[in-house]
């Protein structure tokens, strides 16, 4: 299981995205109610989330799917919606839910909000994704779920 979570993790590393990155969006997310957070308390919570067999599996799934689509790999049609993150797909939200479900309803709403408003990395992720540099149509999402396990995880301590 370590050795899935490290795995999960360099994925991650290899397409752009660090457990600092999500540990700033969730410190953002959370200050105003844990006025005590450090960023470091928060990169804690990002790798117990991230040490969760549903949440690596989801991970490792998203960033599959993201890469295949990359390089052309799925059936044309499929790979067309994905690639070009149509926004009536919404499979890249239902898999991603599947981390949020975890952790009870603050982490839907941050869900939610993080999808709506894209802060740091998400954004990143989403902007290289519509100038179709790279495809992270389900990366964006999952990140999103992450740090919003994370948010509630710290809010329910
Ligand atoms: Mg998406």
């Amino acid at each position: 299981m370590e050795n899935l979570q490290a795995v999960a993790i360099k994925k991650l590393e290899e397409r752009g995205v660090t457990i600092h990155d999500m540990a700033l969006l969730v410190y953002d997310l959370q200050k105003k109610y844990a006025p005590d957070l450090t960023i470091e308390d928060c990169e804690n919570m990002v790798e117990h989330v991230l040490g969760k067999r549903e949440v690596i599996h989801t991970v490792l799934t998203g960033i599959a799917l993201d890469v295949a689509t990359e390089h052309d790999l799925l059936d044309p049609e499929i790979n067309q919606i994905i690639k070009s993150d149509e926004p009536l797909y919404g499979i890249d939200e239902i898999l991603a839910l599947s981390i949020a479900n975890v952790s009870g309803s603050i982490a839907l709403t941050n869900f939610g909000y993080v999808d709506k408003t894209k802060p740091g990395i998400i954004g990143v992720l989403d902007k290289l994704g519509k100038d179709q540099k790279q495809c992270h149509t389900f990366l964006d999402d999952i990140v999103g779920a992450i740090v919003s396990a994370s948010v509630s995880r710290i809010a329910h301590k």
